[in-house]
């Protein structure tokens, strides 16, 4: 439950010199429980006291040491919704009490090429929440005001986290498709394309979801939010697709979804780390089928997706843990345990 204003303005007059966070030391290890200073924000940042914070695939990656140059002592998570404390001397979007949700992209150079280009998701020098600046993982945390986002109510609860992420990068991604595509493929069925196809859905796509072999309840989670088809990653969809997105970091997807979609359809990769793509005939790839990334997100992509969430409605189905149970969420979500998002809850 979001906190109501009368514990808010307590909480602002109650900013402790300490806070519990989960610490990254070094790749392969477990989080570690710390204490630490609670950051003072800039002029252009806000002291946020977190409410909740989902795990993604990507903090994964960082732990596993295959994203290079974390920030050293790494708080990680970039999916938080939190209520500001304090403002920065040149804040004005936001006031104290208010509950905003922090995402991946922290900050950008605002000068570079594709700043200016309106790709900011590309910047030459950004930063990233949980990756090169400290993230979620704590009691509170400072974030540029100017990449927070707005959250109406509905929002403004751990409901809300995974889509700071997994829903945005799984926005962007789906927005590459052409609109007139009908039979969408989805490779990979966490976090991201539990709300994707919730959006798809409402577009009236036929989704078609690939699961790790033998995920039943994986399948069957996604049947029961619309799949028209759910089965195992080998097999053959029952129709050629027209699109496919794919979630898992699999580079062996990569083949097997040229495999499985039409002539001139578009294959996205939605993560930001996979394992090698094996190599492939030049069939899989001849009639025009195209390959392509999905890097961050924009400020744009955010308030679009947040807007069109709310009318589907979109509602992340979550598995809550404590912040102090976030190695054992984190083994969970490896191990696939996870129907839906993790998320930590302070
Ligand atoms: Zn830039
Ligand atoms: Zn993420």
């Amino acid at each position: 439950m979001p906190p109501t204003n009368s514990e808010d303005k307590f909480q602002v007059m109650d900013i402790p010199e300490l806070m519990q966070a989960m610490v990254f030391e070094r790749a392969g290890k477990p989080l570690v429980l710390k204490q630490m200073p609670v950051p003072k924000p800039s002029a252009d940042q806000m002291l946020l006291k977190i409410q909740a914070c989902g795990i993604c695939r990507t903090d994964l990656h960082i732990l596993d040491g295959e994203l290079r140059n974390p920030k050293p002592q790494l708080i990680p998570g970039h999916e938080i919704i939190a209520t500001v404390v304090k403002k920065g001397q040149n804040v004005t979007r936001f006031k104290e009490g208010d509950i905003v949700g922090v995402p991946w992209l922290a900050h950008t150079c605002g000068k570079c090429k594709f700043c200016k280009n309106g790709h900011e998701n590309l910047c030459d020098n950004p930063l990233f929440t949980g990756y090169t600046v400290d993230g979620g993982f704590a009691e509170y945390t400072v974030a540029y005001e100017q990449y927070c986002f707005n959250l109406s109510n509905f929002y403004s609860n751990s409901s809300g986290a995974p889509l700071m992420c997994a829903g945005l990068i799984g926005y962007r991604s789906y927005k590459m498709l052409d609109k007139k595509v009908e039979n969408i493929g989805i490779y990979g069925f966490g976090a991201a394309a539990h709300i994707i196809i919730q959006l798809a859905v409402f577009q009236k796509k036929k989704v078609y979801v690939f699961t790790r072999a033998g995920d039943k309840i994986g399948q069957k989670f996604a049947m029961d939010l619309g799949a028209e088809w759910a089965g195992d990653s080998e097999e053959m969809p029952p129709v050629k697709l027209d699109a496919a997105i794919i979630f898992a970091p699999l580079g062996d997807l990569i083949p097997k979804a040229l495999q499985d979609v039409d002539k001139g359809s578009m294959v996205v990769c939605g993560g930001i780390h996979m394992t090698d793509i094996p190599s492939f005939p030049y069939h899989l790839l001849w009639e025009e089928r195209s390959l392509h990334s999905v890097a961050n997100l924009t400020r744009e992509d955010g308030v679009e997706f947040l807007e069109l969430a709310e009318k589907v409605p979109v509602r992340a189905t979550t598995v809550l843990f404590k912040l102090q149970e976030a190695n054992q969420a984190i083994d969970s979500l490896r191990q696939g345990k996870i129907h839906g998002a993790a998320v930590l809850v302070m």
